[in-house]
Parts: C-alpha cells; sequence; structure tokens
C-alpha cells in the first residue's frame, strides 16, 4: 500500500475534526494530494474506526483508484479544488457550528476583524447553495474560493485548505473562531469593518511573518546585491503569501 504517512496523517486529522469541535460524528472530510490523484476519507466510516487502507485513493477525473470503502460523497468538490489550484495540497470540510450558523443565513465573514485575512482575502465568502456531491455545489465552491483558502458553504459548512494537513486544519479551526467571534459582535451591533487598505497592510504583514519571516531572509541573502542596492525589498507578495495563479480577489 502507497502512502502510508500520509494516509495515518489523513486519520489524524479527521480524527481531530472531532477533538477540536469542527466535526461531530463522522460528517466532514479529509483529503490530501498526492502523485497521480488524491486520497480521500471513506463515505459514512467512524474517524476511531478508520484503518490506513480504508482511505480511497482517487484520480483526478473522479476515478476510484483503489479503497476498501467508496469516497466520501463529497469527493467531487475536493477533486475540483486540486484541479483548479495547483498550490491546494490538502483539504478540510466540516460543518462546525459557528461557521454553518452563518452560511445558513448566506452569511460569509466580513472584515471585521483583522485575521479574516488569514484565508487570503479581506473577507471569507460564503458559496451559494447547492445539493452535497453535485457538480453545481463544486462549482459554487471553487468560486467562492477565488484568491481564498476557506470558504463557508450555505446551509451545509465550511471548507479550508493548505500546503499540508496541519495547515488546513488550522485555517479551519481559526475561521471556525472568527466565525464564532463574528456572531459576538452582532449580538451587540454591526460592526464597522476594516477598509481595503487596513486589510491590505494586514496581508503584507503576513507575507513577512512566521514561515514566511524566514523565507524573506533567504530571499534577501540570495540576492544580496540587488538588495544592498536597493534597501531593504520584500519578496513580491505573489512569491510566498499568495501563489502566482492565485487571484487577487479583494
Ligand atoms: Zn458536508
Amino acid at each position: 500500500m502507497r502512502h502510508v504517512d500520509i494516509r495515518q496523517k489523513i486519520i489524524k486529522t479527521a480524527l481531530s475534526l472531532n477533538e477540536t469541535g469542527l466535526s461531530a460524528g463522522a460528517s466532514g472530510n479529509v483529503s490530501a494530494r498526492v502523485d497521480g490523484g488524491f486520497l480521500i476519507t471513506p463515505s459514512g466510516v467512524k474517524y476511531h474506526k478508520l484503518r490506513p487502507e480504508d482511505i480511497v485513493f482517487m484520480d483526478f477525473e473522479g476515478n476510484v483508484i483503489q479503497g476498501n470503502y467508496v469516497p466520501s460523497s463529497e469527493w467531487r468538490f475536493h477533486m475540483d479544488i486540486y484541479n483548479a489550484r495547483d498550490y491546494a495540497k490538502a483539504i478540510v470540510h466540516a460543518h462546525p457550528p459557528y461557521c454553518t450558523a452563518l452560511a445558513c443565513l448566506n452569511k460569509g465573514i466580513p472584515a471585521f476583524h483583522y485575521m479574516v485575512a488569514v484565508a487570503g482575502g479581506k473577507n471569507i465568502r460564503c458559496c451559494r447553495y447547492e445539493p452535497f456531491g453535485t457538480a453545481e455545489l463544486s462549482e459554487a465552491v471553487v468560486k467562492a474560493l477565488d484568491g481564498r483558502r476557506a470558504c463557508l458553504m450555505s446551509h451545509h459548512g465550511m471548507i479550508a485548505y493548505g500546503d499540508n494537513l496541519e495547515k488546513a486544519l488550522s485555517l479551519a479551526v481559526e475561521v471556525e473562531v472568527l466565525a464564532q467571534q463574528y456572531q459576538l459582535v452582532l449580538q451587540m451591533g454591526e460592526p464597522e469593518l476594516l477598509s481595503d487598505e487596513d486589510m491590505e497592510r494586514v496581508m503584507h504583514q503576513f507575507w513577512t511573518y512566521g514561515d514566511n519571516a524566514q523565507k524573506v531572509e533567504n530571499e534577501k541573502r540570495r540576492k544580496p546585491r540587488k538588495t544592498w542596492k536597493t534597501g531593504v525589498s520584500y519578496p513580491k507578495r505573489s512569491t510566498f503569501y499568495k501563489r502566482p495563479n492565485e487571484k487577487d480577489g479583494m
């Protein structure tokens, strides 16, 4: 069996969906890109019963290559996200309470807090309602993810993706916390939103923060002459925070 380590990480991430409260029971699903396709949790199997061989291997055209079970009924939007965003390496989908509550009002998360930029733009959109498992839902999800790494899904839940399973899960947790905070704020009144300029600035700060800080340093060291002549030059935003083909979408 190939990709045993990634299969184990998928199970660990799926269990974390329960532990973090993002998902109760077996709702939600997790996948990771591998050579020639992606691995995804099977349909209707409780996470604590999952074994590495139960994780389903599918190609990018929707064919099951290997698996003891049928894939999650929501495999289609996983496939379409991987096909539309070659930098998406892992996807987490869940029905967390606060995200889902907002999504049931067809509300996304606006720039009420600077951390909203963690998903890649000035807001986190909510895609239109379409029945689960359909190509129409997939299309709506991919559109809502334009320039974003997470979105809410009307009358359904949320999706987050990232460079790996840990990052996809951690973004999902961040988005759920933002949804909770936004609802607390709404109980007291309508918040004043941060401007596009404020959010652009936050995103610039994110590009040069954490993991990216080291990349910025490496970039400076890699081109010492240019840096010496032109002063401090940060890498283009597309280099680290957003990928070249990730549209701006602000
Ligand atoms: Zn779902």
